[in-house]
């Protein structure tokens, strides 16, 4: 559903170029779930946010679907953004004057095919939260908010950047289990960074990141459930 060819990152606002990416190539199969993992600094988030349409890669290909998304105009890339895929950020990013219901509905509407924002956050464990207000909500609660906006558009693609790293163990495993269910009960493709390496035992692959490359990736004959994984 996903295809890169050659992907390069540099950064050039700094005081000295930063190559982020450099050259990563990935076929990210429909229906997958992916766990990426790899040292801080290695390029995680500046892979996904290329995947998401978010950034532009310096150089190489991507294509969702087989469309180049590297020189789609404007216009189709808001729609690929608003439809295609889910964003789950490392710092939440919520719309703070807004309240949870609000920040999920906002997305939700934008959306052609969304699912109902009240039962994504009922099923979030948020239901008693939904008028609050994300200064209003611990970390934990954000994330979820965030996980209910990226679910709520119905996206084909859900990108995940360290969806449970601000998470106490049993919020983070559902969460896991929120995610697994959309991958594996709606079918939808579901891309994971994280640090947790016991995570992956979860993927169908898992693609190991290094200093800005594909260092190895490992094909899981029996992913577990959610409720399987410990650290
Ligand atoms: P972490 O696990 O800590 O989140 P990561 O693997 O997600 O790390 P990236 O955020 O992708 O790492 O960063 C890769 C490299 O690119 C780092 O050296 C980082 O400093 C640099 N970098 C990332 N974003 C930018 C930016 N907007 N401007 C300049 N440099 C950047
Ligand atoms: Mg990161």
């Amino acid at each position: 559903v996903i295809k890169t060819k050659n992907l390069h990152k540099t950064f050039f606002n700094g005081e000295v170029p930063v190559h982020a990416l450099k050259g990563v190539n990935l076929d990210i199969n429909e229906g997958e779930f992916v766990v990426i993992l790899g040292p801080s600094g290695s390029g995680k988030s500046t892979l996904l946010n290329i995947l998401g349409g978010m950034d532009a890669p310096t150089e190489g290909e991507i294509y969702y679907r087989g469309i180049p998304l590297h020189n789609m105009g404007k216009k189709e890339l808001t729609m690929f953004r608003r439809n295609a895929v889910g964003f789950i950020f490392q710092f939440y990013n919520l719309i703070p004057n807004l309240t949870a219901y609000e920040n999920v509905a906002l997305a939700a509407e934008i959306a052609v095919n969304p699912l109902d924002p009240a039962t994504i956050l009922a099923e979030m464990g948020l239901a008693d939260r939904k008028n609050h207000f994300p200064s209003q909500l611990s970390g934990g609660q954000q994330q979820r908010v965030a996980i209910a906006r990226a679910i709520a558009k119905n996206p084909d693609i859900l990108l995940c950047d360290e969806p449970t790293g601000a998470l106490d163990y049993e919020t983070g495993k559902q969460v896991l289990d929120t995610l697994r269910n959309f991958n594996r009960v709606m079918g939808k493709t579901v891309l994971v960074i994280t640090h947790n390496a016991a995570i992956g035992k979860m993927a169908d692959r898992v693609i190991y990141i290094k200093d800005g490359r594909v260092d190895k990736v490992e094909v899981n004959a029996n992913p577990v459930t959610a409720g399987e994984v410990s650290w």
